[in-house]
Formats: structure tokens, C-alpha cells, sequence
């Protein structure tokens, strides 16, 4: 399977041109651009014999099933040769015309059924057949007045359809129409040739090539084998729809590729004010703001592409919509841009600027009004916030509940330890989880279950990833602070003579002196010594270790104390310290009720056995005889806190 971020793969990516120009390109040269401007002036369609050989080819069928004749290809692998036949393609009409007809054809080759199948999918997969879908009516989404009605042998249909792209050269329609006795919208392949069926020209501002046309319906009998989609027609034209929006954008990109390199080209040799006009400054920061629009439109787009490997929404498709709304965007503004450097040359017929413009136009209401994808996506991104902050708030929850329960608690923390709960930041088997940790698999799938059944851990079809609110905590990497806690090398020396060493009065003089006297005590105290040392070389550094005795009344200046120290061991360390000099102690678990604050103080327990908070450590020190404690909180996190006392007397 082809992972995602396939967008990345430039090899990939320009093996697919190299393969469009290698079986399509002569096509697209010698079929599509010469008469491409004709077609523009006398609004005649894409001929039939054209797409017949587009269907040699193998172009209409290159994303469709074997079954039907097509080559499997897939969705990604779809979007690149549409943008790139769009690249060398001078029709703007031939792209859409034949991703229609890939789309409609999926969804014929879903009903599973072999009279449809037959007839109509398996000719379009060969560019013998052309059936657009037939839904739009000016009207609001899905409140259709074409109705049908079931009738003995069949269905009967009336209405009419005033915008359908092919339908002057379409053999059939995929009509969309509510039944007149439940109002469910029920979806029919309407022959051209059924009785009732009439066809009119529609002339548009561009894009006249598809043959745009107006179908009306006059009483047209249906036998029952051409019902397409009984009960949910709408979940699966939105899916439709959201392909369409999808290979739209795909196609915007490779048309606005040409355009600019095009209009660059053009402007070549241009001399204004005794200069090119490419060395103006104005015009370099034009071509430069094109430059900016194709590449960032091309990038959005192939992401877009790229999550067509992974789980879609069936009914919105955020990543396609904001492909599509974005790259026609970018397409008018590029247009515009073109008529600008071109001046009075980008008003004339003769050059393929003002065409391009006049196609573009059709982006702003084609596969969803370009104002109303913005408020589904606006609608769509606070409605994913909010439930982000109830899963959050659930996922808080179900950690608290866990530090009741041991079982699920150390399942949990092992988990986290173990680098389980990082590996589930990419959807994983159980199998796959264990082989990435080399980890026995049924222990990993034990731990899986219970993980999923405390919600920490989502389980879909077999995968189990992180919970979201977990996944926000997860995302930012092992907290620095980790460090002071772990012992890992890094942190103390930096805290020590940065912060601290400004905060905690005399301390920064002390460590400095040439006898300064530091001691480090507990747990990993032999690599935080170490570490220490770097920083401050001049100073004697001692380590203990857990339960080691602390025998050096009155020697060090400073203190660095595990977490889990407590009584006798504070009451060792003060004895220890000169007076004047300060014990430090990182406090890892953050007090609070949020879901940072609850992994820290498991994490904590994990580590210690213990999870105290800074003030309960405080506290201790006081208990212990020391003086003046701070509690400070740790500069490389923020969220956790070192605890400070001195030895005042
Ligand atoms: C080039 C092109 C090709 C097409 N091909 C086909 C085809 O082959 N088959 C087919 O069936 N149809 C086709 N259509 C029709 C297309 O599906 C619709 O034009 C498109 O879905 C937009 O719907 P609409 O025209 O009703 O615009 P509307 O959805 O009405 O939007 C127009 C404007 O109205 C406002 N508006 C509308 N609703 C709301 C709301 N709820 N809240 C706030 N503001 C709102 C917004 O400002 C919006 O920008 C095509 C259209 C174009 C332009």
C-alpha cells in the first residue's frame, strides 16, 4: 500500500508525467489542442471520435476496475495525470469530461449490478459511452421538483435538468429525483433515446467544449433495472462529489502550470521603458506572486490527493474542499495577473489568456459555490474543535478512573514507557505495533484491548490509534523537563546556572567560587553529576546514590535531589549543606486536573513510585528544616516545577 505522503515522493510524481507524456501526450497534441480553439469560438463539444480514442488509449478507464476494462489505477495516481493531460492540454473541457465519466462509472460499478454495469460502466471505461450526472436544478441541494414514481413495470419520471456538463453529446444521464410518495431521492440512468427525453444547448461563458445542455423529462418510462441508488442516492452522490471537487483542483493546477509558464514565455522579449519587461521589479514580484500560487496550489492539492489513502468522510471531504476552493482561488487570481502583464495582448482572442480566464469563471460556482465550500469548512472546523475538547475532556476522565484501577493504570503507563502509545500516533495492527517495537504480539494486542476499552486508544477495523486528546499531549515530544526527572543529560546543568541561579539568592556567586561543592543525590545522580561537571568544570561535584549516605556536614553549596527524596534523606542533604546553600528538587508531576497534569503524575508514579506535587514537596522541605522554599517553575517546560530550599542556619 502506498503510504500517506505519497505527495512527497517527487520520483513518483514525475514518473507519472513521464508516463502521461509517453502514452497521452501525441494524443492530447494531435486530437485535443488543434481544434481546441474552434471548439471555444462555435461552442461545438469534444467530438465522440476524440474520446473513442481517448478509451484506446486507455485514458477514461485509467482509474476504473480491471473488471470493467479500466487499469486499477488509483485516485492519487488519477489526480496526477489529470493535471498533467491538463498541463499539455489546450482544452479546459477534457479533463472534466473524462473524470465525470470515471466518477459516474464507480458508481454504477458499486451498485454491483451486471445490467448496469454492463451497458453503461463498461463502455465508459472505454470512451464509448458518456453518462454526466444530472442533479444540479437551481434549487436547494437535494429538494428536487424532478419527481418519479413507481409505475406497474417500472418507474415514470418528470422534471428537467438546466445545467448538465456533456449533455449535448451524453448517451445516457444519471438522474437525480425524489420519489414522490416517501421524498427520498432516488438516483436512474436516463437514456438519451427514452421517450420524453429532450436535450437543448446551454451556451456558457467558457468550458464550451463539454457540451453543456439542459435535459427536460416529460413522462419518461423507466423499466426497474435502471434505478441506480434506492434508498441513500444522496450519501453517494456527495461522495461523487467530493472525487469531483477533488480532481477539479487536479485539473486547475495543471491549466495554471501552462498558464504560467505560457505567459512568462510570452512576456519574453517584450521591451518596455528601453528594458525587458521580465527585469522590471514589478513584474518579477507578479511572476513571482503566480510562482507562489501554482506551487502552494499544487502542494495543497497532492495532499489532498495523498489522503485519498486513508479514511474520508463520505459525506464532507475537508482536505478536497479546500483543494478545490483554494486552487480556484489561486486560478482566477493567476488569470488575472496574466491579464495584467499582457495588457492589450490579454484582451485579444488570439492568445489563450482571456479563454483561460473565461474557463476559470466556471470554477467560482462548479462543484460547490466557492462562498459556500468556505462556510461548510468554517461550519466543519468548529464542529471538529468542539468535539475535540469532548473527547479531551472524556479522555481526562477515563485517566482519572485509571489511577484507581491498577491493572488498567499500569497497562497504561507501560504503554507509554514502552513507546507503545507513540507507535499508535500512526493507525497500527496489533501485529504491526509489535513488529515496529519487536514486541511479542499477542502481550501487544492484550494491552491493545485494554487501552482501547478505557477509550485512551481508539479501535477501528482491526487498527487501534491514540485518542485525540491524548494524541495533543503525545504531540509535543517528551517534555524537557523529563530530563530532571529522568536524569537524562541536559536539563539540570541549564536550569542550574541560568534560572536558578538567578533566582535562588547567593546561589549563582556560590557556584562559582573556586571550592563550590555541589551534590547530587538519588537516582541517574552519576550522569546528572556528569552533566553537571560540563557546566560548571571548576566546581567538586559528588553523586550518591539512593539510600547512600550523606556523611558531609556543612560542605556543599548546592543540593540537586531526586524527586522521590524524602525524609530522612532531606534531612541528611540539610545537614550537608553549607549554610547559605540551596536543595533543589524537580517536582515531575503537575498539580491540575487536565490531561497533562494527569499523564504526568502517572508518569511520575511510573518512574518514583511516587507523584508528589511541588507543594506537597515543599512542604517536606519545611517539615525537614530548611528555609526560605521556592517553588519555581521549570523554564524548559513551564508546566512542571523545581522545588528550592536553603539551609538558613
Ligand atoms: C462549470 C459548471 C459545470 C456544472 N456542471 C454540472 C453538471 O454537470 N451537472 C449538474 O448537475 N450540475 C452542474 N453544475 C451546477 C453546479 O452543481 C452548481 O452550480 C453548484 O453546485 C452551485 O449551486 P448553485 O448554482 O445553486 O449556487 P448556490 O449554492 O445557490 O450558491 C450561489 C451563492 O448563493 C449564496 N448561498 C447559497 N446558499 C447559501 C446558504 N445556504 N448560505 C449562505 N449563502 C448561500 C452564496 O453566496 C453562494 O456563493 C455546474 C456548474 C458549473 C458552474
Amino acid at each position: 500500500m502506498t503510504a500517506l505522503g505519497a505527495e512527497h515522493d517527487g520520483e513518483r510524481l514525475d514518473g507519472l508525467a513521464a508516463e502521461v507524456q509517453r502514452r497521452f501526450g501525441r494524443f492530447v497534441r494531435e486530437w485535443v489542442n488543434p481544434g481546441a480553439d474552434a471548439r471555444d469560438r462555435t461552442g461545438e463539444p469534444l467530438p465522440r471520435a476524440l474520446l473513442a480514442e481517448a478509451g484506446r488509449l486507455g485514458l477514461p478507464g485509467f482509474s476504473l476496475p480491471p473488471e470493467i476494462g479500466g487499469q486499477g489505477r488509483d485516485r492519487f495516481e488519477w489526480g496526477i495525470v489529470l493535471e498533467e493531460v491538463s498541463r499539455i492540454s489546450r482544452d479546459a473541457g477534457l479533463s472534466p469530461v473524462l473524470d465525470v465519466s470515471a466518477g459516474v462509472a464507480e458508481v454504477l460499478v458499486r451498485t454491483g449490478r451486471a445490467e448496469l454495469i454492463e451497458r453503461y460502466a463498461v463502455p465508459m471505461a472505454a470512451g464509448a459511452c458518456v453518462c454526466p450526472p444530472a442533479a444540479y436544478e437551481s434549487r436547494e441541494p437535494f429538494e428536487y421538483r424532478t419527481t418519479v414514481r413507481e409505475v406497474a413495470g417500472g418507474w415514470r419520471l418528470d422534471g428537467s435538468k438546466p445545467f448538465v456538463g456533456g449533455a449535448v453529446f451524453a448517451d445516457a444521464f444519471l438522474v437525480y429525483a425524489r420519489e414522490e410518495e416517501s421524498g427520498d431521492i432516488l438516483s436512474f440512468v436516463v437514456e438519451r433515446g427514452d421517450d420524453g427525453v429532450c436535450v437543448d444547448r446551454l451556451p456558457t461563458t467558457g468550458l464550451r467544449s463539454m457540451g453543456f445542455g439542459s435535459v427536460a423529462m416529460d413522462r419518461v418510462r423507466l423499466p426497474g433495472e435502471r434505478l441506480v441508488t434506492g434508498g441513500d442516492a444522496v450519501s453517494a452522490f456527495n461522495e461523487y462529489l467530493g472525487n469531483r471537487r477533488l480532481m477539479t483542483a487536479c485539473s486547475v493546477v495543471g491549466h495554471m502550470r501552462a498558464l504560467f509558464e505560457e505567459c512568462v514565455l510570452g512576456l519574453d522579449g517584450r521591451q518596455r521603458g528601453g528594458r525587458s519587461v521580465l527585469e522590471l521589479p514589478n513584474v518579477q514580484r507578479t511572476v513571482g506572486e503566480m510562482f507562489t500560487a501554482v506551487h502552494t496550489s499544487r502542494a495543497i492539492v497532492h495532499r489532498a490527493l495523498a489522503t485519498t489513502y486513508g479514511r474520508r468522510d463520505r459525506f464532507f471531504d475537508p482536505a478536497s474542499t479546500v483543494a478545490k476552493e483554494f486552487a480556484a482561488e489561486q486560478a482566477i487570481k493567476v488569470g488575472l495577473a496574466v491579464m495584467n502583464l499582457q495588457g492589450g495582448e490579454g484582451y485579444m482572442r488570439r492568445h489563450p489568456w482571456e479563454r483561460y480566464m473565461r474557463d476559470a469563471l466556471g470554477l467560482i460556482g462548479g462543484q460547490g459555490a466557492q462562498e459556500l465550500l468556505l462556510i461548510q469548512l468554517g461550519q466543519h472546523a468548529a464542529l471538529e474543535l468542539r468535539q475535540g475538547q469532548v473527547r479531551m475532556e472524556k479522555a481526562q476522565r477515563t485517566i482519572a478512573e485509571l489511577t484507581d484501577g491498577w491493572w488498567a493504570f499500569t497497562v497504561f503507563a507501560s504503554a507509554l514507557e514502552g513507546g507503545l502509545l507513540d507507535q499508535l500516533r500512526t493507525p497500527a495492527t496489533a501485529g504491526e505495533a509489535a513488529g515496529r517495537l519487536d514486541a511479542p504480539e499477542p502481550l501487544v494486542g492484550e494491552m491493545l484491548e485494554v487501552l482501547a476499552a478505557t477509550g485512551l486508544v481508539r479501535s477501528q477495523g482491526g487498527r487501534f490509534a491514540i485518542s485525540d486528546g491524548l494524541e495533543a499531549i503525545m504531540a509535543g515530544g517528551p517534555p524537557r523537563a523529563g530530563c530532571l526527572l529522568d536524569g537524562g543529560p541536559g536539563a539540570p546543568g541549564e536550569v542550574l546556572t541560568g534560572t536558578l541561579a538567578r533566582q535562588l539568592d547567593g546561589l549563582d556567586d556560590r557556584l562559582h567560587r573556586p571550592d563550590a561543592h555541589l551534590l547530587v543525590a538519588g537516582t541517574g545522580s552519576a550522569e546528572i553529576a556528569a552533566e553537571l561537571r560540563r557546566w560548571l568544570p571548576a566546581a567538586r561535584v559528588v553523586a550518591t546514590d539512593p539510600g547512600g549516605e550523606v556523611d558531609d556536614a556543612g560542605r556543599f553549596d548546592l543540593a540537586w535531589l531526586h524527586p522521590a527524596a524524602e525524609r530522612p534523606c532531606l534531612d541528611a542533604v540539610l545537614r550537608s549543606l553549607r549554610v547559605g546553600g540551596w536543595a533543589v528538587q524537580p517536582a515531575s508531576s503537575v498539580p491540575g486536573t487536565d490531561l497533562r497534569a494527569s499523564v504526568s503524575r502517572l508518569r511520575s508514579v511510573r518512574l518514583t513510585g511516587r507523584a508528589p506535587l511541588p507543594d506537597e514537596l515543599a512542604r517536606a522541605m519545611e517539615e525537614a528544616g530548611f528555609g526560605s522554599i521556592r517553588i519555581v517553575p521549570d523554564p524548559l517546560d513551564g508546566t512542571r516545577h523545581l522545588v528550592a530550599g536553603r539551609r538558613t542556619r
